[in-house]
């Protein structure tokens, strides 16, 4: 049995017209002999009736600070919804498709509702299904605790259905449907003249997804990795080949898991706080583990992080700054938040000991005066922080210094 696993996002079974398309890509994979095994998110995006922002809404409306376990039941049913409408679509067009919960399917997961890993997958319901010629059509996002709890993975977890499944089923292949025709040098919906890329490594789709590109997971991406199963991202609406996602660029095994490209993507993260803390020339250098200590104690990740003699700075999610902030005061540190930021990345695999990457970078902001708030970088990432109202005229400039529309 030949097995590949076509995952297909909200906008790609949003309406009866784009699920008909879905279904000509289920059948072009039976065509070349695969047994397809289909992954579905919720119909639609913010706005549309069963979308998971719209089920959330919904939870919200009658109390804001609804528990994460109910959150968790709520958002579960957009992918219930979803899956039956595509199964009961596959069937009308002669497909015998069968649909599965994530728990159905057996996805097992630890119990940190709202964003839930997985622990195991079992296979074998599945590959007694496709064995006998059915179609299973499995609810993307979600899973079930070895307690029964309904769970879900993270915002954009579908992506990580399709890869755990298909590492656990030893697929030949994960292919990722979106709207867009693979993953790209920026946000399209930023740079318009961004470029597709044919084939990129695990390693560096990692960093753009880690980094904010959300045209795929990140733990999909990792998963993926460790069995060495192809991810391709491509589009629903087209028939553009999409981006190859193997261990090596080109997917050639002979060659080295770097590319050469200095720059490969730019990507930006949103809804970041800055947190400064000043320091008394009395303070010992034991009050950065203090700081740090009592944010780690406070579940509070923290990023960006710079220590100087008289400075502490680093980063949080921005919903957390005044939680983070409030924690630190307690302590008697002279704190102050600077909100509405955002962290803009450069990523290349092989940006490695280049000399004068951080000098053009510095200089693609300077020359459209865009004030740095705080840089970090590492082998294959640059990334700065600055005021939100800049993300986007900062994304724009980097991708054009960087040579990425060329
Ligand atoms: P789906 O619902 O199919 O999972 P997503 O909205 O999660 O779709 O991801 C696709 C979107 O990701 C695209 O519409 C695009 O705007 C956005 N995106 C962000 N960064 C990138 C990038 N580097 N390449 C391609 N798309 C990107
Ligand atoms: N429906 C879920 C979300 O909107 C999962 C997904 O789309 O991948 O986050
Ligand atoms: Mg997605």
């Amino acid at each position: 049995m030949r097995l590949i696993v076509q995952k297909f996002g909200g906008t790609s079974v949003a309406s009866s017209k784009v699920r008909e398309l879905v279904v000509q890509k289920i059948h072009s994979a039976m065509e070349q002999g695969f047994s397809p095994v289909v992954v579905v998110s919720a119909m639609g995006r913010k706005g549309d009736p069963y979308a998971t922002d719209t089920l959330i809404d919904l939870a919200r409306s009658s109390y804001k600070h609804i528990a994460a376990r109910e959150l968790d039941m709520i958002m579960y049913c957009g992918e219930i919804i979803s899956a039956v409408v595509m199964a009961g679509t596959l069937q009308a067009a002669g497909i015998d498709a069968v649909m599965l919960t994530g728990g159905q399917a057996g996805i097992i997961t630890d119990n940190n509702f709202n964003n839930s890993r997985i622990l195991k997958v079992d296979p074998s319901r599945l590959l007694s299904l496709l064995r006998m010629g059915k179609t299973p059509v499995v609810c993307g996002f979600q899973g079930v605790t070895v307690d029964g709890e309904f769970t879900t993975l993270g915002r954009g977890g579908s992506d990580t259905t399709a890869a755990a499944l298909g590492a656990a089923l030893n697929a030949e292949m994960v292919e990722i449907y979106t709207d867009v025709d693979g993953i790209m040098t920026a946000d399209p919906r930023i740079v318009t003249n961004a470029k597709i890329l044919d084939s990129i490594t695990y390693a560096e789709v990692c960093q753009l997804a880690h980094q904010g590109a959300k045209v795929i997971h990140p733990r999909a991406v990792e998963i993926a990795m460790q069995k060495n199963i192809p991810l391709v991202v491509k589009s629903t609406f087209s028939n553009a080949p999409g981006t190859l996602i193997t261990s090596t660029a080109k997917g050639d095994t002979q060659e080295t898991a770097v590319t050469d490209k200095v720059a490969t993507g730019v990507t930006y993260l949103p809804n970041i706080a800055q947190i400064k803390i000043t320091l008394d020339a009395a303070t010992t250098h034991n009050e950065s583990y203090k700081v740090f200590k009592a944010m780690a104690d406070s579940g509070i990740s923290v990023d960006l992080i710079n220590v100087h003699p008289g400075q502490i700075m680093f980063t949080v999610m921005e919903e957390v700054a005044e939680k983070a902030a409030a924690k630190l005061r307690s302590l008697g540190y002279a704190v102050e938040t600077v909100g509405d930021c955002a962290k803009v990345s450069v990523v290349g695999g092989g940006m490695r000991e280049v000399p004068g990457v951080m000098a053009s970078f510095v200089e693609a902001l300077s020359r459209n005066n865009i004030p740095i708030l705080q840089t970090v970088d590492s082998h294959t990432s640059i990334s700065v922080l600055v005021k939100k109202m800049d993300v986007s005229k900062a994304v724009v400039a980097l991708h054009e210094k960087f040579g990425l529309a060329n």
